[in-house]
């Protein structure tokens, strides 16, 4: 069985950054289940996956417009430290959450001064050229129901 579109698939990966570091692994916990062909994992991947076999183990180089998008500059910007819990630690990386126009939004902190602290908006792998290695576990025809639906049933 191969991957194609409204297949369900389940997949191990383990994802590394530019650098080789490892960013996120599915090894040690339940693999990844996804509808194929309805955009539920990023673009570059869900193309290269496109015709793997079942059983098959893949190394997937995803550029990063194909992966979470360039970073964008304007999404960083100064907000006064004075809005900030004098109880939270200020570390560059931390991340913190606030209620964004269209719901949750998660806010990376890249910098900090006397007075102001510097968010980051875009997401945390915005900008990365990514390297999965994939390890295809199962495939499978979706159920209608799961079609209709749009994710996959466990
Ligand atoms: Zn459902």
């Amino acid at each position: 069985m191969k991957i194609a579109q409204d297949m369900a698939v389940t997949l191990h990966y383990t994802v590394k950054g530019p650098d080789g570091q490892v960013l996120d692994s599915s090894l040690d916990r339940e693999p990844l289940q996804y509808l194929h062909g309805h955009g539920q994992i990023i673009p570059g991947l869900e193309q290269q996956l496109e015709g793997a076999e079942v059983g098959s183990s893949l190394e997937i180089h995803v550029p990063a417009d194909q992966a979470y998008g360039p970073k964008h500059p304007e999404l960083v910007f100064p907000v006064p430290r004075a809005q900030f819990d004098p109880e939270v630690s200020l570390e560059p990386g931390t991340q913190v959450m606030t209620q964004g126009e269209h719901g949750p939004l998660v806010l990376t902190i890249v910098g900090v001064q006397d007075d102001s602290v510097l968010l980051d908006a875009n997401h945390p792998l915005a900008g990365m050229d990514l390297d999965f290695s994939i390890q295809v576990v199962s495939v499978r025809a979706a159920t209608p129901e799961e079609l209709a639906h749009g994710h996959v049933h466990g």
